[in-house]
């Protein structure tokens, strides 16, 4: 089964597999393209097989039927969705967007709703790896926000990690969410100790190569830097490299992200029907609001804003206390959800045509991850016909 998944390009690297079956049969290792991939050491039996089919989100990516108010056809279900930004300063000009989501994890350590949060940072030793982290305090949670886009694998230990407090919030990219809610399902400790799923928008996770061919192209030796981030100083920010001399060189994230990084994302999240986080309890991205003339967001520095959505009932509580206790601002409340169209045309564009690549992977007889069919069903009768043939076609030339 891994095979097959490998040989089609489905995996999306969050590591879970390493962590249920142990490192003697699987280990998961960043391979030559850039990417975290298993690693099969001994061969899963039958029933492990099964297991891997059920909770892998290469291989499925399903929602339990729930209650809840709202349901978009492209931004699935909702409880509350608006426009916040984190009201400590510190917070919302460290974090990617508004710093919705590190307000929200500071208020769950504060109020001990939870002993820790496991997330992604960069690691200490080398600055433009991504590395798992367990924060339990303000200054660890400020360390670790902001968007890294390079790959992460943040479950490939976390029947470890979950080992050492009694409870955690859990972030990660909407298919690490999928993948550790399904496998809550199988495994009690993960069901009693996971409390809170916290997820972002995610348009895909680019090759660890593309960072280190933008560090080589500013003509800086790799050995020499100290830190990468990629969405400092600003909303959106800049991609900011610091040497070991502590000089400091940055490039704007229109040039990375839309250029750079986007370009080289793996092939999983070309086909991935959940960039948005349907599994999560509250899910938050960049809320653009200035738009150029074609529609499209101008990416121009402003003060950070998110947009938050909370998608169970636990979520709603959760964000409906933040606000209450004043930790995020509110700006505005989303009452037309094509606003949010505007806001994110890529995701709005990965829904509408995922039908037509998920039918390209079928015509030619591929596997692909099988989602909910509700997460793009509705979705696609918002496509134009010829951009959807061209998504059809284009899908069976990238295989
Ligand atoms: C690969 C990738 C693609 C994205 N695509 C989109 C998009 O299409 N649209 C959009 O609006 N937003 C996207 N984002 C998210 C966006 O950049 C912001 O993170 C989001 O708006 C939340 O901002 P915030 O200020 O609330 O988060 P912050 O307060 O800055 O917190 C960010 C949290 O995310 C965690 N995190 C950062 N990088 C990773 C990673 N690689 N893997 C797992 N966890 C991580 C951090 O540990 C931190 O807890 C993407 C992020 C990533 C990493």
């Amino acid at each position: 089964m891994i095979a097959k998944i490998l040989n089609n390009n489905l995996c999306a690297g969050c590591g879970l597999c390493q962590s249920i079956f142990g490192e003697n049969k699987i280990s998961v290792k960043l391979n030559n393209d850039g990417f975290y991939r298993p690693n099969v050491n001994q061969k899963l039996n039958k029933s492990e097989g099964k297991l891997l089919s059920k909770v892998c989100p290469a291989i499925t990516v399903k929602k339990d039927k729930t209650v809840c108010p709202k349901k978009d056809v492209v931004w699935g279900e909702m409880f509350s969705c608006f426009i916040c930004s984190s009201s400590d300063d510190e917070i919302r000009n460290e974090a990617s967007s508004g710093g919705g989501i590190s307000a929200v994890l500071f208020y769950l350590l504060k109020t001990q709703k939870v002993s820790a949060i496991i997330h992604i940072g960069a690691s200490k030793e080398i600055p433009y790896l991504n590395e798992v982290k367990i924060s339990t305090t303000r200054a660890e949670i400020i360390e670790n926000a902001n968007s890294r886009y390079a790959p992460s694998a943040p479950l490939q230990n976390i029947l470890d990690n979950i080992k050492q407090f009694e409870s955690y919030a859990f972030v990660g990219k909407p298919c690490d969410i999928a993948a550790l809610r399904q496998y809550s399902g199988y495994n009690a400790e993960v069901k009693n100790k996971i409390k809170y799923y916290i997820s972002f928008f995610c348009a895909g996770v680019p090759s660890l190569n593309a960072t280190t061919d933008i560090i080589s192209s500013m003509d800086l030796n790799i050995d020499d830097i100290k830190a990468v981030s990629y969405r400092k100083d600003g909303w959106p920010g800049f991609f900011k490299v610091t040497d070991k001399a502590n000089r400091i060189y940055k490039l704007s994230y229109s040039l990375t992200w839309m250029k750079l990084l986007g370009p080289r994302v793996q092939f999983r999240c070309k086909i991935c029907a959940d960039g948005i986080g349907h599994l999560a309890d509250v899910v938050c991205a960049d809320a653009w609001e200035d738009f150029d003339k074609s529609g499209f967001p101008t990416f121009r520095n402003a003060p950070g804003k998110s947009l938050i959505i909370s998608r169970t009932k636990i979520g709603e509580e959760l964000v409906q206390e933040v606000l209450q206790k004043k930790d995020i601002i509110f700006h505005k409340e989303i009452k037309d959800y094509r606003d949010i169209d505007k806001m994110q045309p890529g995701q709005l564009w990965k829904k509408i045509y995922f039908l037509s690549r998920l039918l390209g992977l079928l015509f030619l007889n591929k596997p692909a991850p099988r989602f909910n069919s509700d997460f793009y069903l509705r979705a696609t009768f918002k496509s134009k016909p010829i951009t959807f043939i061209k998504n059809f076609i284009g899908i069976m030339g990238r295989t």
